[in-house]
């Protein structure tokens, strides 16, 4: 149970943080989901990890980091080809088959039942996200989740997490898992709220998907936030402009907002 203080202390910050987005001119925020909301890479990165292990028990005369090499190379190759779609997976294996031939068949439906395990994961919440989405609702800020993945894997995410608590599902935003998310998505899914991208805030955590496509959708740098995770996966590696705050945690928009009001 919270004291009187802490219930004043929220209070105050609730009113700072509304404070904080009138100042900016902010009507609505919009949140990437994996790895700005939710903990992804590292799930992805576990179950690589688990079929590269048995594959490489299939190749005993290959060189671990060729192996992985040649995965992680026709892993980034399928992105350009069919974006984040789980069908990726049998594209990948299927090549990885090709050059090693002599892997069991048996092997390579297990390799992939592994991956596929990465969509049944139930998610979590990365380090005062859910925190962070509490105080935007409390404070009566609309928020938006922009999301570029398999639908019924984002409708799951959006139960395990109850985020129905935060959010309507109206107002998630999901992006075509076969296509990309670039500037015409952002700009799309901005619109769709009856937003102007000067009244948005974004925050997210790929410079190639959330940052450099909002700010070419015309959304101001000082309301983008990149949440710089420690790892992230290559394909989503550019050049983020130094106007654009970096953030090590979305729950320090919260901060920003605060001492900008
Ligand atoms: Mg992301």
């Amino acid at each position: 149970m919270s004291t009187l203080i802490e219930t004043i202390d929220y209070q105050k910050t609730l009113e700072l943080v509304a404070a904080g987005l009138k100042s900016r001119g902010v009507i609505r925020l919009f949140f990437d989901l994996d790895d700005t909301i939710i903990p992804n890479r590292e799930i992805f990165v576990f179950y690589e990890k688990k079929c590269l292990d048995l594959l490489a028990s299939q190749l005993p005369e290959v060189p671990r980091q060729q192996l992985n090499e040649q995965f992680q190379q026709l892993n980034n190759k399928s992105h350009e080809v069919i974006g984040v779609s789980p069908k990726k997976w049998l594209r990948v294996l299927s090549s990885i088959a090709e050059i090693y031939p002599t892997i069991s068949p048996a092997a390579l439906t297990q390799s992939l039942a592994i991956l596929n395990e990465i969509y049944s994961t139930p998610s979590t919440f990365l380090p005062g996200a859910q925190e962070t989405l509490s105080t935007f609702h409390d404070a009566q800020a609309p928020i938006s989740i922009v999301t570029h993945a398999n639908a019924s894997w984002t409708w799951r995410k959006y139960s395990w997490l109850d985020l129905d608590r935060y959010l309507p599902p109206e107002a998630m935003v999901i992006v075509d898992e076969n296509g990309h998310k670039t500037d015409i998505e952002w700009a799309q899914g901005i619109k769709r709220f009856s937003v102007l991208p000067t009244e948005a805030i974004i925050a997210g955590d790929s410079p190639r998907t959330d940052i450099n496509p909002a700010l070419r959708a015309g959304v101001p740098p000082q309301n983008v936030f990149w949440i710089k995770r420690p790892e992230y996966w290559s394909v989503y590696k550019e050049d983020v402009p130094k106007e654009v705050t970096r953030l090590t945690s979305i729950s320090e928009l919260i901060n920003v907002l605060i001492t900008t009001s």
